[in-house]
């Protein structure tokens, strides 16, 4: 007999949604492990957040433990196919909207707001109307703003709902390996902080290890041959205005998600993860299960449901997507390439520049940033030089897309408009799996943000609901 019946690798959505759907389906002494390199919802804190000063914390407090990269997010809960990941390359359209509604239920059932942003369909038609007009595609996608308080809470709520469960265990600070023998998957390996291993044995694995365990899983399926196809990889910066140029739209749409070819490229570039009333915030990758070595600090948003906490400015990602063709294949080391150079600039941290410097040709100093009528949220920022870190195409396709978006939010196209670097978006290599993300190493599931098949709250987790039920089918 088994130690287990499944070992879930990664606590993030995807994996919380596999164990909270398997608990629907088996006996509550069914024994499922789910382990994290992170730390317990409670003992997850970012002093980046309190005080702000990154301290390195190993791992990363925003990006690991119970919850993920969830924990500390915005919370936006993305309720189109459309939107957060690629599911319908796998299942039919109608399929994976029914999946979106059920897993929406779920985030009700443990306290998720009623309240759903971007339903007003006029408001919304005539946004995307104006947008006709000057080449830029609205994508329609209603959201479920959680915000970052609620989203905490919510995702300690099933916590505390799974702890209640008999067979239910779930270890922190512990780095997974899945065990591989003859083409099936017989348990893990867990390595825990002091560096001791133990060896479970498991019928079922199921990697959930979110984009800062994309390059281990890309490891994995390199030693054993899963497949992998590239993925795009999005790099771009954050931006940062003043709310009342975004209320136009965000004030409708919580979240304008605005698509623009730029004029000299061509290059895709999107707004992406707005936070209207947010912060800016720094995140790191891959600081690794016991080091901080090699980490990147990249820059991210978040905001507060609670309007008592908003600030002045609204918030959003601006990223130009590339996918590589062959022979290259190594996007998430470009994408890291990238922001490390960024990092080396600044002293190991994010960047901030004005767009007016910017096209200036200039520097961003303390002395430029003072005289900025949008004060920047992120205060640890160190003003640069942003021209000095994206290539060509990316920072032409940027400016490019702020004068095109400008004309649907006038204010956009501004000297004091402050533009963070970097942000980075890594879709990690897409692992070959079945429309159930099974691998070809029975057993082996691999789902979520890290195995390149999704990229918000929504779509991981709807990952997590499809691999229980297929394990509950057998
Ligand atoms: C600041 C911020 C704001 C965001 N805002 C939004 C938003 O508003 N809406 C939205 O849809 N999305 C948002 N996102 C993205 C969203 O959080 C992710 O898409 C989602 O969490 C992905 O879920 P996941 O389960 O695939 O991976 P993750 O949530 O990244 O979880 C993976 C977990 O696996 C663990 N792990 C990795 N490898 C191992 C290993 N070998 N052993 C043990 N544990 C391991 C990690 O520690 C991590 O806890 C935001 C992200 C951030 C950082």
């Amino acid at each position: 007999m088994k130690d287990y019946s499944v070992i879930v690798i990664g606590a993030g959505p995807a994996g919380i949604f596999t164990v909270l759907e398997m608990y629907k389906h088996v006996s509550p002494r069914t024994k499922i492990l789910i382990v994290d390199e992170g730390r317990s919802i409670d003992h997850r804190n970012c002093p980046a957040r309190v005080n702000g000063v990154c301290v390195g914390c190993k791992p990363c407090n925003i990006m690991s433990g119970w919850s993920g990269a969830g924990a500390f997010s915005d919370g936006k809960l993305s309720l189109s196919e459309e939107v957060g990941g690629n599911l319908t390359d796998y299942l039919p359209v109608d399929k994976v909207r029914e999946l979106i509604k059920y897993t929406d239920s779920v985030y009700l059932d443990f306290g998720a707001p009623e309240l759903i942003h971007g339903l007003n369909d006029r408001k919304v038609d005539e946004i995307a109307y104006e947008c006709s007009k000057h080449n830029i595609h609205l994508v329609r996608c209603p959201v479920r703003h959680m915000g970052t308080e609620y989203s905490f809470e919510v995702l300690r709520a099933m916590y505390e709902y799974l702890c209640k469960i008999e067979g239910f265990s779930f270890m922190e600070n512990t780095h997974a390996d899945p065990i591989i023998e003859n083409g099936a998957v017989t348990g893990a390996e867990l390595t825990f902080k002091n560096g001791e291993k133990k060896t479970v044995t498991a019928d079922y694995v199921v990697a959930a290890p979110g984009r800062g365990g994309a390059q281990w899983l890309a490891k994995i399926a390199a030693e054993n041959d899963l497949g992998t196809k590239n993925n795009e990889v999005d790099i771009g910066v954050r931006v940062e205005v003043p709310n009342s140029v975004m209320d136009p739209v965000t004030k409708h749409l919580y979240e304008a998600k605005m698509v623009y070819y730029s004029d000299t490229f061509e290059s895709k570039v999107r707004t992406f993860c707005m936070n209207p009333g947010g912060i800016v915030s720094e995140e790191h990758y891959n600081a690794g299960f016991n080091t901080f070595k090699d980490s990147i600090a990249v820059v991210n948003g978040h905001s507060y449901a609670d309007e008592t906490m908003h600030t002045e400015n609204t918030n959003f990602a601006m990223l130009v997507s590339t996918k590589f063709t062959e022979p290259f294949n190594q996007p998430i080391e470009y994408g890291r390439y990238i922001a490390q150079l960024g990092n080396m600039l600044t002293g190991g941290g994010v960047m901030v520049q004005r767009l007016g410097d910017l096209l200036l040709g200039r520097r961003t100093d303390y002395t430029r940033l003072k005289k900025s009528t949008t004060r920047p949220t992120l205060v640890t920022a160190v003003p640069g030089d942003l021209s000095f870190v994206l290539p060509h195409r990316h920072l032409t396709s940027i400016i490019e897309a702020i004068r095109a978006f400008d004309k649907i939010v006038p204010g956009l196209y501004s000297k004091n408009t402050l533009l963070y670097g970097i942000e980075v978006k890594f879709y990690s290599s897409k692992i070959t799996v079945s429309d159930s993300f099974e691998t070809k190493v029975k057993g082996l599931y691999a789902i979520g943000d890290g195995a390149g098949i999704t990229r918000g709250l929504m779509q991981a987790s709807v990952t997590g609901v499809v691999v229980a039920r297929d394990i509950c089918g057998k």
